[in-house]
């Protein structure tokens, strides 16, 4: 992402800094190498990132993927938020491997974002892929923009679900769902 370069330059010399220092010599450099990877996702569509990952099966269990780190950017302030994804849904014929999971995540984290947007697109992404019984995705994510500015409540974190098919519609399975998830990441 070389066109970063130029605008770092101009973005230190606008906080007051030297870009022509030693120590910053090389950080235009290194800042457009980090957003390349970091808004990965723009350039990925979710039927390349699962490729062959959906299998035809029987069953119809509750499957839940737990603690999926997830790191991205939050678009009002292009700071970093981070912190736990759990995605469950219920088959119907098709099942997805379960580290595509981990990649239709970090698909959607690896770009300027809002928490709630994110957990609604991982719910879409498996519904369109699976047409599953009911999808779940419930998220706990901790913003440095709350953190490092402002309000500085550096312990909160921001909690965001999104239920589809038998998740919405029937309250035990939504229970059982969240009773298994919730809490993981202050809780350890
Ligand atoms: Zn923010």
């Amino acid at each position: 992402m070389p066109g970063l370069n130029p605008l770092t330059r101009e973005w230190l010399a606008a906080i007051g800094e030297d870009p022509n220092r030693e120590g910053l010599q090389r950080t235009p450099h290194r800042v457009a190498k980090a957003w390349q990877f970091m808004t990965a996702g723009y350039g990925q569509d979710v039927r390349e990132v699962v490729g062959d990952g959906v299998f035809a099966a029987e069953g119809s269990e509750m499957v839940i993927v737990k603690d999926i780190e997830f790191y991205s950017m939050c678009e009002h302030h292009m700071l970093p938020f981070y912190g736990r994804a759990h995605v469950a849904y219920i088959p119907d014929r098709k099942i997805l491997g379960l580290s595509k999971f981990a990649r239709i995540v970090d698909l959607y984290s690896r770009r300027l974002q809002v928490q709630e947007r994110i957990t609604t697109q991982v719910a879409d992404a498996v519904q369109d892929l699976l047409e599953p019984k009911g999808v779940a995705v419930f998220m706990e994510g901790v913003h440095l923009c709350m953190a490092m500015r402002g309000v500085q409540k550096q312990n909160s974190s921001t909690t965001t679900s999104a239920m589809r098919g038998l998740f919405r519609s029937d309250p035990r399975t939504r229970a059982e769902f969240m009773s298994a998830v919730q809490g993981t990441l202050r809780g350890r």
